[in-house]
């Protein structure tokens, strides 16, 4: 007999006809011969109307009282599905995190899991029952009595902890759509089924926007190599299955408190080309990395700082044996750009004249691990370790799972000793470019993503020396606010003798104004600029294990954003994603380009339930 875990979605518990067919369905899988645990949402947008309530009796309700709320939707629905299958025959018992023992931090409002505890389960399940358990909620350690819930979208990692901690032998996230598609389908209609991802693309797509599902769930299935599925609760498709690489055993005590930073990672075979003053306009970037791609350069980051006056630097990175070629097209390129500008008026001919600048020899060095999702301090301890080391950093490119920086070659090796002592990392530093050979069968792009809950923050003049970003960061990630990409302008001012650069990083809107007050209360201690917000942003990212070492699906990505004058922002690259700032008002069409673009589109348009 398998044990399989069930997770049912707001939407698909979200009426009593709802109810009752979803528990027709665990029925039918019960009497596959399986023992079932069954998580479930609250109905509809209960949540919603709960946050709603709630905003209308406090403009800033207290966490815990907002936990005490917010836990309620589930319980309403595990008592409904629970009698639900009692009426068919089927016994059944209702649980809350509480009575399971789904103990957590005491952090109200995202609290992570710790422990889960499984004797009370197993007992109802070894009587033949289906046990109903509530998603998003638990108890936290501290005293034992206090309900914690774990964040929007938390059912999904409810279920996927359960099924690591009961041995499960498939964990299945029913919604309302057929699993996870190229896009999301109900902005894009043409979105089309995968079969599977792997969890390191599901994690960024889900950290980018797709709320499919539960990024924290995806690195729970990630850990513990519990196989996830995801799929309609509408049909009996196979829908989508979420591949993990098989896990290091580990314990199960302190279940998501795992090492923030699981390797350390270093390429120095890395040259960078940067071109300073492009015009601000649609097509730049398309053009560049066209010609780039067309000279089969295989680029690694890439990224594009917010703009100054009306024009932005643009630097990348490619295998220093490439550098020659890559350095002729970006002159050529910045040539013509100088050409074009002498053809304008003498003003707009004196703010834009493209420089190229070349590296030789840079190397990049990077932290890893899914455990730095929502621990909005990594990224600043990274920065303070290699400041801490004399090293300074010339280029920074995020992801949610990893921290990338471009460095002086020579400072490598004290970059990764001291990396590798904050870190805790005892194993051997991973040299990046054989990690690709494993990658060769996937698709370059496996889908794409919109955000619109970003906002945009840059601090202007932030002196060039070791220690700036992790002061920035470290005051962010005090008040608990998770940056996203982080991106270091190439042009570098001199200001009173001081050499400065501007830094610029993503964060969510509901985070903008606080983090805008801390760093401005802080400019002058420091010696920074101006700190501005812009909320009118949207991110658009492409994800894909198989773009590594497939020159030209930034050059793809750029030209089509081009086609329809969209102009990008920032620009910002992992191994395995590429994301574009945009305006938030273009932020949907860009999508539907994008997934056009790279032949994403199907003909069948997926159903999607009312
Ligand atoms: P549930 O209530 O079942 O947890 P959610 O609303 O949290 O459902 O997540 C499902 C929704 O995620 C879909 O209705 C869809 O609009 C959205 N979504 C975003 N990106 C994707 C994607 N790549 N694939 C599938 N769905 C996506
Ligand atoms: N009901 C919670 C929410 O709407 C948790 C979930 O549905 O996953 O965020
Ligand atoms: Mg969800």
């Amino acid at each position: 007999m398998a044990l399989i875990v069930q997770k049912y979605g707001g939407t698909s518990v979200g009426s009593v006809e709802r109810i009752q067919a979803v528990a027709q369905r665990v029925r039918a899988t019960v009497q596959a011969r399986n023992s079932v645990v069954v998580v479930v949402s609250a109905m509809g947008k209960t949540t919603d109307g709960l946050v709603k309530l709630a905003q209308g009796v406090s403009a800033n309700p207290s966490r815990r009282e907002m936990d005490m709320l917010l836990s309620t939707g589930e319980q309403v629905s595990i008592a409904l599905l629970s009698m639900a299958l009692q009426e068919l025959g089927q016994s059944a018992i209702s649980l809350t995190g509480a009575q399971v023992g789904i103990v957590t931090e005491s952090e109200y409002s995202r609290a992570r899991i710790l422990d889960v505890r499984t004797d009370r389960l197993k007992t109802h399940l070894d009587q033949g029952k289906v046990v109903v358990v509530a998603g998003f909620q638990g108890i936290s350690q501290q005293d034992n009595t206090e309900i914690t819930t774990l964040g929007r979208g938390g059912s999904d990692t409810s279920a996927v902890a359960l099924a690591a901690a009961l041995g499960a032998q498939e964990c299945q996230i029913y919604t309302d759509v057929p699993g996870i598609l190229t896009t999301d389908p109900r902005l894009v209609p043409e979105a089309q089924l995968m079969d599977e991802i792997t969890c390191d693309e599901m994690l960024e797509l889900a950290s980018l926007g797709a709320k499919v599902l539960h990024p924290r769930a995806v690195e729970i299935a990630r850990n513990y190599g519990v196989p996830l599925r995801v799929l309609s609760s509408w049909s009996d498709r196979p829908g989508t299955r979420v591949i993990s690489p098989i896990p290091q055993p580990r314990s199960l005590h302190n279940l998501e408190i795992t090492q923030a930073v699981d390797a350390v990672e270093f390429d120095t075979d890395q040259a960078k080309v940067a071109i300073l003053r492009v015009p601000d306009r649609p097509g730049v970037a398309a053009r560049l990395f066209g010609e780039v791609s067309r000279q089969n350069v295989d680029v690694d980051l890439i990224i594009q700082s917010i703009h100054e006056g009306n024009t932005n630097d643009i630097a990348f990175t490619v295998e220093t044996r490439r550098l020659s070629h890559a350095e002729a097209v970006a002159e050529a390129f910045g040539q013509a750009l100088v050409k074009e500008m002498e053809s304008k008026p003498r003003r707009k001919r004196q703010e834009s004249l493209a420089e190229v600048m070349t590296e030789q020899r840079t190397a990049k060095i990077a932290i890893a691990g899914a455990g730095m999702i929502g621990r909005p301090g990594i990224a600043a301890e990274m920065f303070a370790a290699l400041a801490d080391a004399g090293v300074n950093i010339e280029m920074i490119s995020t992801s949610e799972v990893k921290v990338s920086c471009t460095i002086d070659v020579h400072d490598c090796d004290r970059a990764i000793s001291s990396l590798c002592r904050t870190f805790d990392i005892d194993a051997s530093p991973i040299q990046l470019p054989t990690q690709a050979a494993s990658r060769h069968n996937a698709p370059p792009v496996r889908g794409v993503a919109l955000d619109r809950n970003q906002a945009r923050l840059s601090v202007r003049c932030v002196p060039d020396q070791p220690g700036m970003s992790a002061k920035i960061f470290g005051v962010l990630a005090k008040k608990n606010i998770s940056v996203d990409t982080i991106i270091q302008s190439q042009r570098c001012r001199i200001l009173k003798g001081t050499p400065t650069r501007d830094l610029a990083c993503t964060i969510t809107q509901a985070d903008a104004e606080t983090a805008r007050f801390a760093l401005q209360d802080l400019a002058s201690l420091w010696g920074w600029g101006e700190v501005t917000v812009d909320t009118n942003i949207a991110k658009v990212s492409v994800v894909g294990a198989g773009m590594v070492g497939h020159p030209g699906v930034a050059a793809q990505m750029f030209a089509a954003l081009a086609q329809h004058q969209i102009n990008i922002q920032m620009i910002t690259t992992s191994e395995i994603k590429i994301s574009c700032v945009v305006a938030e008002s273009d932020g949907v069409t860009a999508l539907k380009i994008i997934h056009d673009a790279f032949q994403l589109a199907g003909k069948e348009r997926v159903e999607l339930p009312a």
